[in-house]
């Protein structure tokens, strides 16, 4: 009998799990304080035993659309809530927003006679960064809220402490969310003429008869393709992706995994991660554990990114300079992006880097309401997004996609709209806990707003 050979395994500096600590000797903001050091140690080692959220083969399909994105060959559609909440995760929530988003996408792809790649922020945006560490109410002084994955909205010393178990409820909760939105994108739900028609009562309405026209030809669209026989079975079935800010680096460590394909990292919370504008220093804990996992990762970019920011960033994340590795968010404001947007385009691509330029028009237009609501004008957000256009167009360069902050129910958050909504609705109607978000109604409006500047193109 030959004799068995056993391989020998050498402890090598280029084992698949190398680096994947490093951050937590670096700088690290925004990270709660847990209150009980053995929840906490429970959680994680919970957390590292429980199976993926995605998978590292999805991760990779998306990273080559985003790619073809970059490439100005197909647009991204990115959208959902400020912050999810476990309550909201509701069947009828989910769908509203999943089935808003899928309606959003059929109106955008015929503008851009381009693929649409649909990404939620659903599925595990449950940790926020804050401006304040605390919020005092009434001479009260209590922790911020920090998202369900950290502690409660409701302001009592109890739910406001940092609970560590919260971790693992969030995993539970984007696991059930993504299991309905599989069913959903994978069951037939979205099947192009359902939600073609679901389209149809948007354009119904009268304050919406600016959108009529191009309803219309999407319906002569759908027809043409209808009696050429298309396979509309195949259209029943849309790639859905999901996303979430990596704030908690905790959580998102914990469910990183080795891909036992390629022996690489992939975070498998989520297919795409971003860093927030507020933890996306060079040096911070946050950029270097983003750097070592496979999965695609955006950046927000605020109006105070220097070029010399923009190009650091993209060495330290994209060093190999790969297709669809990286996406800037670009988050200026309507009366910045004009001016702030150029010169961050023109180094990037003066360096011969390509990135996926995409808008969120949102979080650079937040205001106050004189009745003391934290709101945006709808007006605002799509001024952003016109300017996002301009400035791409003069650049020559592709305006790759949108990132908004919507949900599919009948909220009042935002100001304005063909329909409008006014401060006094938010008395009855304001529903989110964190930022002000699009409503179902004015989220369509805005894919009809941007399906027409993708049409000029
Ligand atoms: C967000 O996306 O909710 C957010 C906090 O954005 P930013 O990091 O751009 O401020
Ligand atoms: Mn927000």
């Amino acid at each position: 009998m030959a004799p068995v050979l056993i391989p020998t395994v050498e402890p090598t500096a280029a084992a698949p799990t190398a680096g994947l600590d490093h951050w937590r000797s670096l700088a690290i903001s925004q990270q709660p304080s847990w209150q009980d050091s053995s929840v906490y140690a429970d959680s994680i080692r919970e957390l590292s035993s429980l199976p993926p959220l995605v998978f590292a083969g999805e991760v990779d399909v998306l990273r080559e659309r985003l790619a073809s994105a970059a490439q100005g060959k197909a647009f991204l559609l990115q959208g959902g809530d400020c912050a999810e909440t476990f309550e909201g995760a509701t069947a009828d929530r989910i769908s509203a927003r999943v089935k808003t988003i899928l309606q959003m996408a059929v109106v955008l792809t015929y503008g851009a006679s381009l693929p649409v790649i649909k990404m939620g922020r659903m599925a595990g945006q449950f940790a926020k960064p804050r401006s304040s560490n605390d919020e005092t109410r009434g001479g009260v002084t209590l922790p911020a809220y920090r998202g369900d994955m950290v502690n409660g909205y409701p302001f009592t010393p109890e739910t406001r402490g940092h609970d560590a178990s919260r971790m693992v409820k969030a995993y539970h909760t984007s696991a059930s969310t993504l299991n309905l939105i599989r069913a959903f994108t994978q069951g037939g739900f979205a099947d192009l003429r359902l939600v073609h028609h679901w389209n149809k009562g948007f354009t119904a309405n009268p304050a919406h008869s600016r959108y009529e026209s191009t309803a219309r030809e999407i319906d002569r669209a759908v027809r043409f393709m209808e009696a050429c026989g298309a396979d509309f079975e195949a259209l029943k079935r849309v790639e859905f992706f999901a996303s979430h800010e990596a704030l908690l680096l905790d959580y998102e460590r914990a469910l990183t995994r080795i891909d036992s394909r390629t022996s690489l990292p992939y975070d498998t919370s989520a297919h795409f991660l971003w860093i927030g504008e507020r933890t996306r220093d060079i040096d911070s804990a946050h950029i270097d554990f983003l750097s070592r996992v496979r999965n695609p990762i955006g950046v927000k970019l605020g109006p105070s990114t220097s070029g010399a920011d923009a190009l650091a960033l993209i060495d330290k994340l994209d060093p190999n300079r790969e297709p669809g590795r990286l996406t800037f968010i670009t988050r200026m404001g309507a009366g910045n992006i004009r001016e702030k947007l150029p010169p961050l385009i023109e180094k990037v691509t003066a360096s011969g880097a390509q990135v996926l330029w995409v808008t969120d028009p949102m979080h650079g237009n937040t205001v106050t309401s004189p009745n003391g609501y934290k709101t945006r004008n709808f007006d605002d957000v799509m001024d952003e997004v016109r300017g996002f256009f301009e400035v791409h167009q003069s650049l020559g360069t592709f305006p790759g996609g949108i990132h908004v902050e919507m949900t599919g129910d009948d909220v009042a958050e935002c100001l304005g709209g063909a329909d409008p909504v006014d401060q006094e609705s938010f008395l009855e109607r304001y529903e989110s806990v964190c930022d002000p978000r699009l409503n179902h109604m004015q989220s369509l409006e805005m894919a009809f707003l941007v399906a027409g500047e993708l049409s000029k193109r």
